[in-house]
């Protein structure tokens, strides 16, 4: 009797190959795009106080009512817009395509974004369109008002500012797109500490315009949560994709811990904001170093000989991501997250010996 996987697992999941993250040992990490620093030390008291209290034994609140009060007047959120919480956003983009998902139902997004955007169009059996960026990794109107024509995407997933680039596509572009789309347009700002743009203050002024934010890459990527931001009809459909409980008691209570000291997030999210002008300035000054400012909290760069370049670096200590196996606009690219200055210093003197 055939048991195996290659029997029951669906075709187009055995085709799929696991997200992959590399164990970074005590590398210098700068390949996730997270905040460097750490809490302050003298939080770790009160935090663990505010922990004292909850009762494991209970399910969490199922709705997180008290953390989605604190997101709503910590973030701005539009007063007549929904929210909705996701372990991550990542979760979020999932139940998305849960929602939508059927024979012929279409993802579009612009390449390169997001890998997850694909993923889980791959995942939920949907069809997953990917429209080449210009050279200058800024939208091609043209041809992506040619593919929401031709496809009617149910989503159209626009990273603000862009992952792997750094990229803040122009708003008129965005706008554009927001009118001709036909299904769901999800503006995913993952990196709205590091930018002053945003389209959540205008959630509620289209049907179709949801927000998805996470506080994963302001600080807190340990406890895994993200919302979304949008018209009340459309959340309550993509509520039932949710899993019950799905956000534990210790996130609901540290995020909220944590967004009551929201100025200690904000200061770290400035000052990478300036480290980032640094390390833009100090790589682009560096012999055949291609680099494109960025809007987000790590930076796009190309160099001949990008894999090795990566290798010799994490031989030295340092981890970055290399994304020209990618190929197309991404060939010998390679991505490094701003850390600390004396990080970032070493990433430089290291690269800069190596070329
Ligand atoms: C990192 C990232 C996410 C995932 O964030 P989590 O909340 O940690 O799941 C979502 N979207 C983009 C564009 C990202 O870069």
């Amino acid at each position: 009797m055939d048991r195996s996987p290659a029997r029951w697992v669906r075709p187009s999941i055995q085709a799929l190959s696991a997200y992959q993250v590399p164990d970074p040992g005590d590398a210098i990490k700068l390949d996730a795009m997270e905040n460097p620093w750490a809490w302050p030390g003298e939080l770790a008291d009160a935090w663990l106080e505010a922990l004292r209290g909850l009762e494991l034994n209970r399910y969490p609140d199922p709705a997180a009512r008290e953390l989605v009060q604190c997101l709503r007047e910590c973030m701005g959120v539009p007063a007549d817009a929904s929210l909705l919480l996701g372990n991550g956003s990542d979760e979020l983009i999932q139940m998305l395509a849960l929602a939508v998902a059927g024979p012929g139902r279409v993802i579009l997004a612009p390449d390169p974004s997001f890998v997850l955007y694909r993923m889980v169009a791959d995942m939920t059996g949907m069809d997953f369109q990917a429209v080449p960026l210009a050279a200058d990794f800024r939208l091609d109107r043209a041809a992506m008002l040619e593919a929401i024509e031709r496809h009617q995407p149910a989503i159209l997933f626009l990273a603000w500012p862009n992952n792997p680039t750094g990229t803040l596509f122009d708003l008129a572009d965005m706008e554009a797109l927001l009118e001709a789309a036909p299904g769901l347009v999800v503006v995913d700002e993952a990196y709205a500490p590091f930018t002053d743009a945003s389209l959540l203050p205008r959630v509620g002024q289209y049907p179709h315009l949801l927000v998805l934010r996470t506080l994963s890459k302001m600080g807190l990527a340990g406890l895994r949560l993200g919302y979304l931001a949008g018209p009340r009809d459309w959340l309550a459909e993509i509520d039932k994709t949710r899993l019950p409980y799905n956000i534990n008691a210790l996130t609901q209570a540290s995020v909220r811990f944590a967004l009551q000291r929201r100025e200690i997030l904000d200061r770290q999210a400035a000052q990478i904001r300036e480290e980032r002008e640094r390390l833009f300035h100090a790589l682009s000054a560096l012999p055949g170093v291609t680099a494109w400012p960025s809007e987000a909290n790590f930076i796009l760069f190309r160099v001949a000989g990008a894999q090795q370049v990566f290798e010799a670096l994490r031989e030295r200590g340092i981890l970055i991501k290399y994304l020209g196996g990618l190929g197309g606009l991404l060939s010998d690219c390679l991505r490094v997250s701003v850390g600390t200055p004396e990080d970032n210093a070493r990433f430089l003197g290291v690269l800069g010996d190596l070329l």
